[in-house]
C-alpha cells in the first residue's frame, strides 16, 4: 500500500473531518488553531473565546479535478480593552482571498490558468462561477504593490487574458520571476494599451529595474513596445508560446478547410478514416503512434496542401527546440520565410508580417531561452503532475479512499 499526500498548504489550519456532498465535492471540515483575533474597535489583541460566528464555506485548489470545499465555524473573541466590555470580533482569514469566496491558493491556481485564456473556459473547467473569477481579477487590478518586498526581478512576463464577456476585452498581467525561480504577480492592468502598459513598467523602482535581465512577453505590439522603450530592444524576448501559436493557428486554418473539402468529394468511410486529425498535427512527429503516422500519411495523400504546410510548421518547432545563438537563429528564420514564399505557401502569410515585425524579439529568445514563467512553466507543471496522476488512478473510484491526515495533508491510499 502506498500513499500519496498533497498538502492542503494552509498553515493555521487543522482538519476535523473530510467527505464527499452529494454534488461529489470533497468537503473539508477545518478548525483555526489560532488563539486569538484583532479587535475591530480598539486593534489591540482579544483572546477570550465567545462561540462561534455562522458557518463558511470557502473553494480550495481542487484533487483530481474534484472541487475541494473547506468549511469552517469562525471563532468570536470578546474584547478585554474596550470600554465597556461586550465587544466581539469574529476571527479572520489571512488563506482568504479578497471578496471572500476563495482561498489565496485557489486564486493565484486560477490566475495561472486565466492567462492567455479565456474566464468562460477556466470558470467552465475549474466548476467554479465566472463572477468569482472576474472578481478575483478585479481585485488584483492596479492594487499598491510594494516594491520593498522585491530584491531583485530577474524575467518580468505579461501575459494577457481576454475578458469576453466583460467590458475590458483584455485584461494585462505582469509577473516576476525572481533569480530563484520565485514566481508572483506584479500587477493586472484592465487594458493592453500601450500608454497603460509603459505606465506601469516605468513605475517600477529604478534599483529593480536593473535587476532584469529579461521582458518576456505576449506577441502583441502594445506590450513589445512599451517594454523596448523601458527596457531596451536587448532585454525584450517575445515568449516563443505566441510565436508557435500564431503558427499553430495557421495550420489549423488549412486543416479546417482541408478537412471541409475532403468531406465533400470522399466517400464518407473513407472521410471517416481521417477524423481527429487535429491532435495529431500538432503533436511532434517522433512522438506519433504508429496508428497516427498510418492516419498521417493517409491524409497527406488526399491534401497535399496539408502535407506542406504541417511541414513547414514542423521546421519551424525545429528551429525553436534546437540550440541555435541569436545569429543564427534569425539566419535560419530568414530562410524558412524564403523558402515559404518561394513554393507559394500562402496560409502563413499573416504570421509571415508578424514575425518579420517582431523578429528581433522573437530571436532573443534564443540567448537564453527563456519564456514566461506563467506560460510554459508553471502551467505545464501542473498538467504533466495531473496526467501522471490519471494514468495511475484511472477510473478507480479513488475519492472513497482519499482521507486527510492531521497534519493536513491529503493522503490518498492505493
Ligand atoms: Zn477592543
Amino acid at each position: 500500500m502506498k500513499d500519496l499526500s498533497i498538502p492542503l498548504d494552509i498553515d493555521n489550519l487543522k482538519v476535523i473531518s473530510q467527505t464527499l456532498d452529494t454534488k461529489g465535492n470533497i468537503i473539508i471540515t477545518v478548525e483555526s488553531i489560532c488563539t486569538k483575533t484583532t479587535c475591530h474597535k480598539c486593534g489591540k489583541d482579544a483572546t477570550k473565546r465567545y462561540g462561534y460566528g455562522s458557518l463558511m464555506e470557502y473553494r480550495h485548489t481542487s484533487v483530481f479535478d474534484t472541487p475541494v470545499i473547506l468549511r469552517i465555524k469562525p471563532v468570536r473573541y470578546e474584547c478585554e480593552h474596550c470600554e465597556p466590555p461586550g465587544t466581539t470580533t469574529t476571527e479572520r482569514y489571512n488563506w482568504v482571498a479578497e471578496g471572500g469566496k476563495i482561498t489565496k491558493g485557489l486564486e493565484e491556481y486560477l490566475l495561472r490558468c486565466v492567462i492567455n485564456s479565456t474566464i468562460q473556459d477556466v470558470a467552465k473547467k475549474e466548476r467554479i462561477s465566472y463572477k468569482t473569477v472576474q472578481t478575483m481579477l478585479n481585485n488584483l487590478i492596479h492594487r499598491e504593490i510594494d516594491w520593498s518586498q522585491y530584491s531583485d526581478l530577474e524575467t518580468i512576463g505579461i501575459d494577457e487574458i481576454s475578458n469576453r464577456k466583460g467590458y475590458q476585452n483584455f485584461i494585462a498581467v505582469i509577473s516576476a520571476k525572481d533569480k530563484y525561480g520565485n514566481l508572483t504577480i506584479l500587477d493586472v492592468l484592465d487594458s493592453r494599451k500601450k500608454d497603460d502598459v509603459l505606465a506601469f513598467l516605468e513605475s517600477i523602482p529604478d534599483h529593480l529595474k536593473k535587476t532584469v535581465k529579461q521582458v518576456c512577453t505576449y506577441m502583441y505590439d502594445g506590450f513589445v513596445n512599451s517594454a523596448i522603450e523601458v527596457f531596451g530592444k536587448q532585454r525584450v524576448v517575445v515568449d516563443r508560446y505566441h510565436v508557435s501559436k500564431l503558427y499553430r493557428g495557421a495550420l489549423d486554418n488549412v486543416r479546417i478547410k482541408e478537412m471541409k473539402r475532403l468531406k465533400s468529394i470522399l466517400p464518407s468511410e473513407e472521410y471517416s478514416e481521417l477524423e481527429g486529425m487535429m491532435w495529431i498535427l500538432r503533436k511532434q512527429y517522433e512522438c506519433l503512434s504508429k496508428e497516427e503516422k498510418r492516419k498521417l500519411e493517409a491524409l497527406y495523400k488526399h491534401s497535399p496542401l496539408l502535407k506542406k504546410a504541417h511541414s513547414y510548421a514542423l521546421k519551424l518547432t525545429h528551429i525553436f527546440n534546437t540550440h541555435h545563438d541569436r545569429k543564427s537563429a534569425m539566419a535560419k528564420l530568414d530562410r524558412w520565410i524564403i523558402s515559404v514564399e518561394k513554393i507559394g505557401l500562402s496560409c502563413f502569410n499573416t504570421f509571415i508580417k508578424t514575425l518579420n515585425k517582431h523578429k528581433g524579439s522573437i530571436a532573443n529568445y534564443f540567448k537564453n531561452r527563456s519564456t514566461s514563467g506563467f506560460v510554459e512553466g508553471l502551467n505545464n507543471k501542473i498538467k504533466v503532475i495531473k496526467r501522471r496522476c490519471y494514468g495511475f488512478f484511472k477510473t478507480d473510484s479513488l475519492f472513497q479512499r482519499l482521507t486527510i491526515d492531521l497534519n493536513g495533508y491529503r493522503m490518498l491510499r492505493l
